[in-house]
This record gives C-alpha cells, structure tokens and sequence, in this order.
C-alpha cells in the first residue's frame, strides 16, 4: 500500500507513535493515517514538538547470534 505514495519520503508511518516532548504533558498520539503533505514532526495540542521515543521493531532485524549472520561468517572462509 505504502507505493501509492509514488515513494515519496514520509516522516510519519501507520500506526507509528509519537510523543510530546513536554514533561508536563506527556501525550502520545498513534498514526491512524499517515500525511503525504507534513515533513515534520507534529505538534502536540500543548505547543511541544513530538517525536517517536523509540525505533520501530521492523528495522530490528540483525542480531549477533542470528542464524543469517553465522552462515555469512562460515561463507567468507
Ligand atoms: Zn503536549
């Protein structure tokens, strides 16, 4: 679905959380549609920028015992 975007570059993701840089605030919002037009952050109803506190688990996918990574190592002998 993300190719009906014509792969432009979107800073905000379905589902993606973000959340308000203000302490005294602390809100967080959930992507339910993601905007083609926004290449910021958003904004919380507070005035504070909101950021994601932490990456996505998808790009997560290297791990130092993985079995990917020691078959590359048994290849490069
Ligand atoms: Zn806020």
């Amino acid at each position: 679905m993300l190719a009906l975007y014509n792969g432009r570059a979107m800073s905000m993701i379905e589902g993606q959380v973000y959340r308000c840089q203000n302490r005294d605030c602390g809100c967080e919002v959930r992507v339910i549609k993601p905007s083609i037009e926004s290449n910021s952050n958003p904004r919380c109803s507070c005035g504070a920028e909101m950021k994601k506190p932490y990456k996505t688990p998808v790009l997560r996918t290297l791990d130092p015992d993985s079995e990917i990574l020691a078959h590359f190592k048994t290849n490069q002998q």
